[in-house]
């Protein structure tokens, strides 16, 4: 029998993509952020998919959009830094990080 993949992070929860995502609670250090202030409960988020979809098609600036975007994207390098890296991610890191690539983002997409 293959045992299920356990969270990188912290090791207590099977890995699936909205708990790597969105429910662990190193991961929610970073939602909870006063720039993103997203606050994540099993109750309010079911799909990682849905979740995103509603984030990016609400009324919030390109900017916040970018910035999710963003720390989904830095969170996920995070992972994988510490996967293959075995350097464990930091959360403001992650944040500052997806700030920065944010600004890019909004400065060569200005129209
Ligand atoms: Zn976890």
């Amino acid at each position: 029998m293959i045992p299920e993949p356990t969270c990188v992070l912290c090791g207590q929860a099977t890995k699936t993509t909205e708990h790597l995502f969105m429910l662990c609670e190193w991961i929610k250090q970073i939602w909870a952020d006063p720039k993103l202030n997203i606050d994540i409960t099993p109750l309010n988020i079911a799909q990682m998919d849905k979740w995103v979809c509603a984030f990016l098609t609400s009324k919030n600036t390109m900017e916040l959009k970018s910035f999710f975007g963003g720390a989904i994207w830095q969170i996920w390098k995070g992972c994988n830094a510490l996967v293959f890296q075995n350097r464990k991610p930091n959360p403001r890191a992650i944040l500052e990080d997806a700030s920065f690539i944010t600004q890019l983002f909004v400065r060569w997409n200005q129209q």
